[in-house]
């Protein structure tokens, strides 16, 4: 590559600005509890009612007044104090207690009904043996070890958990399922979101076939399409796979335009230099407007980005085929617009963690480097080590690596204990 080129090509951090500004979140939308695992929250959720709703016993047990356990005079023995208590009822989950429980009275409880009226404390069934009684429909309960029975013990009170009212999940946060399982409980059955952005993926190229086929001399196994794949719905987007686009203007036009429907649109392959690298006339045929084309990025070169005329403002990349410049353009460049998209927005503030360098780094050049690498924690500051790489064509380096540690453009090399700023991967 020769410098004159280099002269065509933005950086990184200009074709990040570029995404940045061309990206809006998504509209909110009211959806049905069932469809929002993985989106944002666009409103803040308060709590429709106490959590618990009344004070619950924690545990299976028996209500009872703490004061008829209390050590009566001090001339008894310890071990002589045993308590027995009238069973009155039994309240099982789903039931609320109807009896009011007195000094010398027990009512048998389910882990988390409500308290009885009356009782201060629960003893946990473990501790209690229970005897028929002829007096008594449900017998009698005896307590047989002499044990500390405090008011208040094996109770949790009403609203402990959260208050009516009470703000439970802000707007902004991010639905997985402990949210999921607190909008249910606040009774939350439809809630505004910012939905999960759609993306299309399509790997196109003549020399590509299906996976299940065994390819004959000059053609490939088609990765990239399960990658990105894979790697949308990782981040949660809801991916719509076109199948394998041919180098052949009408059918990738075809296919193009059914990929528009989509938020994203990712297409591997056929974006550099090649006589049958027909995506960029192909986009500019369709009115994609183009934002760029190439970028200083080490894989990864040929990257193009544009914005479709269309309702969605559909954005569209153009990856270059090598399956690690294709991993490392959709981690750096598709990713944080996927997540914009998403209002997962990035705090202004944030910065790309850093890692010590484990091993010197040399040959970096004109473009920055984004270098498959493993991140190890070995004290309280995190080191990384790049991994062995045979360049973008090495798909399997990837499997072994967790972060891409990112290497700024320059002639100088990267010495070991220096910081550099990585890309976290998993
Ligand atoms: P291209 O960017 O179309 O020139 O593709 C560059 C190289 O990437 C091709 O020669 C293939 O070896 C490889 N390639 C392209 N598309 C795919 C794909 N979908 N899966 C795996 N490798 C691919
Ligand atoms: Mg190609």
């Amino acid at each position: 590559m020769d410098s004159s080129e280099v002269g065509y090509m933005i950086s990184v951090e200009e074709a990040m600005a570029s995404i940045r500004e061309s990206v809006q979140t998504k509209s909110p939308e009211r959806l049905p509890l069932t469809d929002v695992l993985g989106c944002v929250l666009d409103e803040d959720v308060c709590s429709d009612l106490d959590v618990p709703q009344s004070d619950q016993s924690i545990v299976d047990g028996y209500a009872v007044c703490a004061s008829d356990f209390a050590v009566r005079g001090i001339q008894e023995k310890p071990e002589s104090v045993s308590v027995e208590l009238e069973i009155l009822e039994e309240v099982t989950a789903g039931s609320v207690p109807t009896c009011t429980v007195k000094s010398g009275q027990t009512v048998r409880l389910m882990t988390g009904v409500a308290m009885p009226p009356g009782a201060d404390a629960v003893v946990m069934t473990e501790y209690v043996e229970c005897r028929e009684e002829p007096r008594h429909r449900l017998g009698i309960a005896h307590f047989p070890h002499h044990q500390q029975v405090t008011a208040g013990q094996n109770i949790m009170r009403q609203g402990r958990s959260l208050k009516r009212g009470q703000l439970v999940l802000a707007a902004g946060t991010p639905i997985g399922g402990v949210e999921m399982g607190l909008l249910a409980q606040v009774g939350c059955s439809g809630v505004r979101v910012i939905p999960r952005p759609s993306l299309a993926v399509l790997p196109t190229g003549d020399e590509l076939m299906d996976p299940s086929l065994n390819p004959p001399p000059g053609k490939i196994r088609n990765s990239n399409g399960p990658m990105l794949v894979g790697c949308g719905r990782e981040l949660g987007m809801q991916v719509r796979d076109l199948g394998i686009g041919r180098d052949d203007i009408d059918q990738l036009r075809r296919a193009i335009e059914e990929g528009l429907s989509a938020d994203v649109l990712v297409i591997s392959g056929g974006v550099s230099a090649g006589t049958r690298d027909f995506v960029p006339r192909v986009l500019a045929d369709l009115g994609v407007r183009a934002v760029f084309h190439k970028v200083k990025v080490k894989p990864g070169k040929p990257l193009w980005f544009g914005v479709a005329p269309n309702a969605k403002q559909t954005k569209v990349f153009g990856l270059p085929g090598n399956p690690v410049s294709s991993f490392v353009c959709f981690q750096a460049f598709v990713r944080p617009a996927l997540m914009q998209l998403a209002g997962m927005n990035q705090d202004p503030e944030w910065q790309l963690p850093t890692a010590l360098l484990r091993d010197r780094f040399t040959a970096v050049g004109k473009r920055t480097v984004y270098h498959p690498a493993r991140l190890c924690r070995v004290s309280e500051v995190p080191e990384i080590e790049c991994v062995p790489w045979h360049g973008s064509g090495d798909l399997r380096a990837l499997s072994g690596a967790n972060a891409l540690a990112i290497f700024p453009a320059g002639d100088t090399p990267f010495e070991i204990g220096q910081a550099v700023a990585y890309l976290p991967l998993r």
